[in-house]
């Protein structure tokens, strides 16, 4: 059966090819490839589209980030295959910097990752020059390396598809987390402050949207946000969504 564009499935389709296209260009690792397997099961499970409880985390996270004081926008290869002009459009609006941290450090995949932002419209590109990079404590070797003026410096750090060690390391270092992470189990999802369980390629474009009319908005006071409750309701999509499959 032929599926309609618009359908959420050829939707998810067309995803999996930019995934594949930024593996073959050098910006995506084979483990990149595995991660977004596992993220299009639980996306499969939440129905591939945009929950009310992800919308709930988005404006969380949309406030956080304009009312953030240093705000840094964390580049691994995937987000970067997925929502380049995306992350270059949030970085101006919330008035945050861009770092490259990735998991597993090439230079060629870090100029990789850099010429795509820029062809984007990224100007400052942080994660770079070795002579800026400071350490994470309590973290091993290479995954702790970030920039002094990017994650070193920053109050608040949006790390999508984030590894759970470094995750739990960027907690502990005092650093206020926002992610995006389908899923709602894993350590990255559990341990920080806003997990936005949603596909990053959808709650980007509703992220960029909420937080543009939101800086211009006066008196903004910070969300109360219930991250263990919202990823409870996440969990809750999934089983209703299994239960009226298993029924249907
Ligand atoms: P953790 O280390 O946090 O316990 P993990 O080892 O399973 O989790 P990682 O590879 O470290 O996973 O991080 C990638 C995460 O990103 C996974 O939880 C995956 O489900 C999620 N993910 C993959 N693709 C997307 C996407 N397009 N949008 C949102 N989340 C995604
Ligand atoms: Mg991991």
């Amino acid at each position: 059966m032929l599926i309609p564009k618009s359908h959420p499935r050829a939707v998810s389709l067309h995803i999996r090819e930019k995934l594949v296209q930024g593996y073959r260009s050098g910006l995506v690792v084979e483990e990149g490839l595995m991660a977004h397997g596992r993220g299009e099961t639980f996306d499969y499970l939440i129905g591939e589209k945009t929950s009310k409880n992800a919308l709930k985390a988005i404006k969380a996270a949309a406030k956080t980030l304009v009312l953030a004081k240093y705000p840094v926008i964390s580049v691994n290869g995937n987000f970067a295959a997925l929502c380049p002009k995306e992350i270059v459009n949030l970085a101006k609006i919330v008035g945050a910097k861009i770092e490259i941290n990735l998991f597993y450090v090439t230079e060629k995949r870090k100029r990789a990752i850099a010429n795509l932002l820029r062809k984007n419209g990224a100007k400052k590109i942080l994660g770079l020059d070795p002579r800026s990079s400071r350490k994470i404590p309590k973290l091993d070797s290479a995954r702790r390396v970030v920039d002094k003026n990017g994650i070193f410096s920053a109050d608040v750090v949006l790390v999508p598809l984030e590894d759970g060690d470094r995750t739990l390391a960027m907690k502990k270092f005092g650093k206020k987390v926002i992610t995006f992470d389908l899923n709602p189990l894993s350590r990255t999802a559990q341990s920080a402050d806003i997990t936005i369980v949603d596909n990053v390629i959808r709650g980007m474009r509703i992220l960029i949207d909420i937080s543009k009319k939101l800086t211009k908005k006066k008196n903004l006071k910070p969300d109360r946000f219930d991250n263990k409750k919202n990823l409870a309701e996440a969990i809750l999509v999934m089983k209703n969504n299994l239960w009226r499959k298993a029924h249907a």
